[in-house]
C-alpha cells in the first residue's frame, strides 16, 4: 500500500542528474534536459515503504530542492 508521495517540482529542475544517479529505478533524464519521475502522474507518484530510502536520497541529493517525499495522511 502506498505510504508516501514523491513530488517533483519539474519546472524548477536544473537537470543536474543527481537524482538519476542515486535512484535510477525511479528517476531518469528526459530529452528536454530535465529529470523524470518514472510512472508519475502530474509529477507525483505514490510509493511504498521499501522505496522510501531511494527517493529520499534523490531528494537529499537535489541541489535545488525540487524533490519532496511526503508521508501520506
Ligand atoms: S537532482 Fe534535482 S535538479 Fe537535479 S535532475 Fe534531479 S530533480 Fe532535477
Amino acid at each position: 500500500m502506498a505510504k508516501y508521495t514523491v513530488k517533483h517540482d519539474r519546472d524548477n529542475c536544473i537537470g543536474c542528474g543527481a537524482c538519476t544517479m542515486v535512484c535510477p529505478d525511479f528517476w531518469s533524464m528526459s530529452d528536454d534536459g530535465k529529470s523524470v519521475l518514472k510512472g508519475n502522474v502530474n509529477n507525483q507518484l505514490d510509493i511504498e515503504e521499501k522505496d522510501y530510502a531511494c527517493n529520499k536520497e534523490a531528494a537529499d541529493s537535489c541541489p535545488v530542492n525540487v524533490i519532496h517525499v511526503e508521508e501520506k495522511a
